[in-house]
């Protein structure tokens, strides 16, 4: 029997009739992944120390989570197991409480295995730094597997466990995602709680999951979504997801802009092209959408600036006084210096250099209160368009993941970890409103995956899985090759 490249209701029916036990299931699972160790995907590889009649008693029928095993990147609190977020910094780190995801997980009685490297604090997109070393790309070790959630996207695109949970401040689910031809799913700022979860940046973080199917992503929404009194953000957007997912009941209008168009090359344009064109012929809409291209190319520059800022500030706590590594030294200022310096990656101070700049008083009104002015001209702009239409597609990526020598080789500043242009960063909008994202896998290009994104209006959760449920449904039955990932 393979366990491998398993999604949540096929390892749901094997359970249930009795094709394998959940011991059999938690042991070759671990078996699994401890074989991929090595490849650093894992800060932590948990091993189950529960009996075997236990953990047969957590399969239940009722629930499709029960005796489901997942991984969880690094920066969710898990109490008493090691959560790094991966900094050096917080090495040592071990909570001594669970983050409402991995309690909501563990209420529902899903299996946790492995917490997952991570670029430093979340920021990054490219797996290659964490404290822990290099993330590579599961099909092709020359490549990245993406970042920041990089562990937890090489675990599901490798097959390892059915899903993982990930974060997601600018685009580290959903360009992940693309990268390795799975599913990844970024739902309303607010509907996963984010207590507990160790942040990058509050106003644009996101929780949401890394799966193989869009159905997978809704009954982990109907898990989790939920209003949390620890974390303010947090809203009640719970609804029946899984049970809903087939029910589009009315024509789709499906929105492209126009100005991203023109960046992307004459086959991905094709794919898009063709895509359309099915979509039409089910007597869906798709309205191609002017949208403001200079506004655009700011998106780049008003996430770093919010970011950055938001980044140095929520972890001003990171000195070696509370928790975490400490540096010695003859006072709190040394201690802080010296633990702050040697313990921080070059990413990371870079943000934080540039975070503090703007968060200096004179520099406050100039740089950082213009951006959010900019943001709040986004969040108008992409509203007004969802008076147009009900789903935004968007690329989340415009070529398979990039070799690492192409990544290391170019100057690797903090924004642009390697060659590409802004419209690369074109996800992002859906952190500045908060609407719900979707990447799904589309084509392949040399055998390698790019996905597709799909976004609603904020809160409409239910229509973004639906219309991704549905592409999925038309590009497998079409054959845009975005089906399963041979081995
Ligand atoms: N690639 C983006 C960055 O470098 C996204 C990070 C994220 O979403 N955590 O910041």
């Amino acid at each position: 029997m393979n366990y491998k490249n398993l999604s949540i209701i096929d390892i749901h029916n094997k359970l249930k009739y009795k094709e394998i036990s959940v011991k059999e299931l938690v042991d070759n699972t671990y078996k699994n992944l401890q074989a991929h160790f090595e490849n650093n995907f894992l800060v932590t590889l948990i091993e189950n120390k529960m009996s075997e009649f236990d953990l047969q008693n957590l399969f239940d029928e009722n629930n499709l989570l029960s005796a489901i095993p997942y991984v969880t990147k690094d920066n969710i609190s898990t109490k008493n197991i090691l959560t790094t977020a991966g900094s050096k910094i917080l090495s040592n780190y071990i909570p001594s409480f669970d983050a409402t995801i991995t309690k909501q997980l563990e209420s529902n009685k899903c299996i946790l295995l492995g917490k997952a490297t991570l670029d430093e604090l979340g920021m990054g997109g490219t797996g290659l730094f964490g404290f822990n070393g290099e993330v590579r790309h599961p099909l092709d070790n020359s490549r990245i597997v993406g970042g920041s959630s990089s562990g937890s996207a090489y675990a599901v695109s490798a097959g390892l466990v059915p899903f993982s949970t990930g974060t997601d401040t600018g685009d580290s689910i959903r360009k992940p995602a693309s990268f390795n031809g799975i599913v990844g799913f970024k739902p309303t700022y607010g509907s996963i709680s984010r207590f507990g979860v160790i942040p990058y940046a509050p106003s644009l973080d996101h929780v949401g999951f890394f799966t193989r199917t869009v159905d997978d992503a809704a009954i982990l929404s109907d898990a989790t979504f939920e209003y949390d009194k620890n974390d303010f953000t947090s809203f009640n957007n719970k609804k029946e997801y899984y049970k809903n997912i087939n029910g589009l009941n009315k024509k789709i209008k499906f929105g492209f802009l126009k100005p991203v168009w023109k960046y992307m090359n004459e086959d991905l344009k094709n794919k898009y092209q063709e895509l359309f064109n099915q979509i039409k012929k089910d007597d869906n809409e798709i309205i191609l959408i002017d949208f403001d291209e200079t506004l655009l190319k700011t998106i780049p520059a008003i996430y770093m600036m919010i970011s950055f800022s938001e980044g140095v500030s929520t972890h001003s706590n990171l000195d070696g006084i509370n928790f975490g590594i400490r540096e010695e030294g003859k006072d709190y200022i040394e201690i802080m210096k010296k633990t702050r310096t040697k313990n921080f990656g070059k990413t990371v101070k870079k943000r934080f250099t540039i975070g503090s700049y703007q968060l200096k008083k004179e520099n406050q009104e100039e740089i950082l209160n213009r951006s959010k002015k900019v943001r709040r001209i986004f969040i108008e702009k992409t509203n007004e368009l969802f008076d147009l239409i009900d789903i935004l597609i968007l690329p989340p990526s415009f070529e398979p993941a990039p070799t690492v020598k192409n990544v290391l080789g170019t100057d690797v500043e903090d924004r642009k970890d390697y060659e590409g242009s802004w419209i690369e960063d074109v996800l992002e909008i859906a952190n500045f409103n908060g609407m719900p994202s979707i990447t799904i896998p589309f084509i392949k290009k040399e055998n390698l995956p790019i996905g597709i994104n799909l976004n609603a209006k904020p809160k409409e959760d239910l229509l973004v899985l639906q219309a991704a449920k549905y592409l999925e449904n038309l590009i497998k039955a079409n054959n845009f090759e975005g089906g399963e990932l041979s081995e």
